[in-house]
C-alpha cells in the first residue's frame, strides 16, 4: 500500500475542503482534519481517484464509506472538546475514527465484521492515529468505557436504545441516523440533559447501510 501522497491527492483532497465549507461546515478542526486524512487510503483498491469527490464509496464487506460532508456534518454537530471522550458505532473503513483522532480526541469505535475491524485497525495504527477498535455488536455498546461524552453512530439505526443513551454522559451529545434503511434516516442530535431527560432535535435526512445486530 501507498502510504505516500502526491501532489495530485493533495490538489484535490483541498478541493474536496472547499467543497464541503461551501456546503455550510463551519468548524476549522473538522475541515482541518478532511484535508489532513489520506481519504484514497480508506477506500477499495481502483477507486483511490474517486476518493475526493464528495460522496459515499464502496468499502469490504459490502458497506460504504460514507460521504465527507455526511462525516463532517455529524462530526460538526458533536461539538466536540479535546477532553471528550468518544464513542463510534460502525468503523468501516477507520475514515470517520481517523476525523476524530486528527481532532485530538479519546477515539473508542466498534464495528461488527470482523474483516472491517481489522483492516480499519491496521491502517489507523500504520497512519499513526491513536484510536481504540473494538470488535463487538455496537448495539450493546462498550459498557466497560462508559460514559462518553460523545457518541457517534454511522449505521442506519431503526430506533436508538436506552443501552445506548444511558452510556452517555450527562451533558454528553449523541448524533445518529434514525430510521429504516433504505426509506433514509433523519439525523438526530440527542443531548443528555439529566439522568432521565434527553432533548432530541432534527437535522435533516440521510442515507445509512443498516446498523445489523450480532457479529459477523
Ligand atoms: N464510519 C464508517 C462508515 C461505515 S458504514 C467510515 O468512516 O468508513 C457503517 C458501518 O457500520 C459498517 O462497517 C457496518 O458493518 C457497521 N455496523 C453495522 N451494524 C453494526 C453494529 N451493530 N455494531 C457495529 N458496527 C455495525
Amino acid at each position: 500500500m501507498d502510504i505516500n501522497d502526491s501532489f495530485v491527492m493533495q490538489g484535490r483532497r483541498a478541493r474536496l475542503v472547499e467543497t464541503i465549507k461551501g456546503k455550510g461546515i463551519k468548524d476549522e478542526r473538522v475541515l482541518n482534519a478532511i484535508g489532513n486524512i489520506k481519504r484514497h487510503l480508506f477506500v477499495l483498491k481502483g477507486l483511490e481517484y474517486s476518493a475526493y469527490e464528495d460522496r459515499a464509496l464502496s468499502i469490504s464487506a459490502s458497506q460504504t464509506i460514507s460521504q465527507p460532508y455526511t462525516v463532517a456534518f455529524q462530526t460538526e454537530l458533536l461539538e466536540l472538546k479535546s477532553t471528550d471522550k468518544v464513542l463510534e458505532i460502525g468503523t468501516g473503513s477507520g475514515y470517520q475514527a481517523a476525523v476524530l483522532a486528527e481532532i485530538g480526541v479519546d477515539v473508542y469505535t466498534v464495528e461488527r465484521i470482523e474483516e472491517l475491524h481489522i483492516s480499519a485497525t491496521e491502517l489507523l495504527k500504520e497512519l499513526g492515529y491513536k484510536v481504540n477498535t473494538f470488535y463487538s455488536d455496537g448495539f450493546i455498546g462498550l459498557d466497560n468505557y462508559a460514559p462518553f461524552d460523545k457518541i457517534i453512530i454511522t449505521a442506519a439505526i431503526p430506533e436508538i436504545p436506552d443501552s445506548l443513551l444511558s452510556q452517555l454522559k450527562i451533558g454528553g451529545i449523541m448524533v445518529a441516523p434514525e430510521g429504516i434503511a433504505g426509506q433514509g434516516q433523519v439525523m438526530r442530535r440527542i443531548i443528555r440533559v439529566s439522568e432521565t431527560d434527553f432533548e432530541r432535535q432534527n437535522h435533516g435526512l440521510f442515507t445509512f447501510v443498516p446498523m445489523l445486530k450480532g457479529k459477523n
